[in-house]
């Protein structure tokens, strides 16, 4: 309880799946929550319930990979909750799966933008009210994949990738700012996401294609949102005040091996 207690929170990708659960955590620890998604019902739903636990919270429709829509926005949460503390560039695309050789330049530079740029975009425009906060932290949502092959989703693999280090760097940046910024690295997470990358690589019967997924974790399964959500619980809260430029792995064990 109160981890987090009177923060201001932005969650990009807020409204599904791991962002969903992020900002459900971070209300429950009594945060504030500014919620951005493109899926504006699931997101203004979202918001009811959060504003049902007695949590201050609001919607804004936010593509990420528009710069004009992501400055807009930040600006309007300071304006809305006075500061913003923490910010959760969670927002991602899977993208297509297919080899190298196969990819278009318009289906690569798209999981990129929304991916990288959207990172680098929301991060550019939070910067100047954490400062003005006297510091906060930037939680970016890598991947296992951006930390090892597994020889699919080459755009993705290229996008996450670049978020762990675009985490570390900024952290070097910001440090003196008191602006932490960490990445953080999961496993599979039976998200819609990863329902759709499911589907689209062919699976028809989704238990068969879960428990596939399961063995590929040491612990014998995937994770769930949650798990996600009390890393980044964590690393907003002051019980991190002393951790940047870090790579937070949640996998079940998968890049252990
Ligand atoms: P998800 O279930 O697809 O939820 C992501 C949310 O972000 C959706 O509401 C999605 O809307 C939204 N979104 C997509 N593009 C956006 C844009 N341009 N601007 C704003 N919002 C946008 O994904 P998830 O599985 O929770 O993943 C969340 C993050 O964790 C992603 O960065 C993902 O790469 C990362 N991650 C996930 C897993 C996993 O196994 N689930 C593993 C490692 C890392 P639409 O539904 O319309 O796209």
């Amino acid at each position: 309880m109160d981890r987090v207690k009177g923060k201001t929170c932005i969650i990009t990708g807020g409204a599904l799946g791991i962002g969903r659960a992020c900002a459900l955590r971070l209300a429950d620890e009594g945060g504030h929550i500014a919620v951005f998604d493109i899926l504006d019902e699931a997101g203004a739903r979202l918001c009811e319930e959060l504003a049902a636990k007695g949590a201050r919270t609001r919607y804004w429709h936010v593509d990420v990979a528009d710069e004009a829509q992501v400055a807009a926005a930040m600006d309007d949460v300071a304006r809305h909750f006075g500061s913003v503390h923490v910010l959760v560039n969670n927002a991602g695309i899977a993208g297509v799966d297919k080899p190298t050789h196969e990819i278009t330049e318009a289906q690569w530079d798209r999981v990129q933008a929304v991916n990288v740029k959207g990172v680098f975009f929301c991060t550019k425009h939070a910067i100047a009210h954490l400062r003005h906060a006297g510091g906060g932290s930037i939680i970016n949502l890598s991947s296992i994949y951006g930390l090892v092959g597994a020889g699919d989703v080459p755009p993705y693999h290229a996008a996450k990738g670049a978020v762990r280090l675009m985490s570390k760097n900024d952290a070097l940046i910001y440090a003196r700012d008191r602006i932490r910024v960490n990445s953080i690295h999961p496993g599979f997470i039976w998200t819609p996401m990863v329902e759709g990358y499911l589907r689209a690589g062919g699976a028809t019967d989704m238990e068969a294609a879960r428990r596939g997924v399961d063995q590929l974790h040491p612990l014998g399964h995937l994770g769930e949102p949650d798990d996600i959500a009390w890393g980044v619980v964590y690393l907003a809260s002051e019980e991190a005040k002393f951790v940047t430029g870090s790579e937070l792995v949640i996998d079940g064990g998968y890049v252990a091996r």
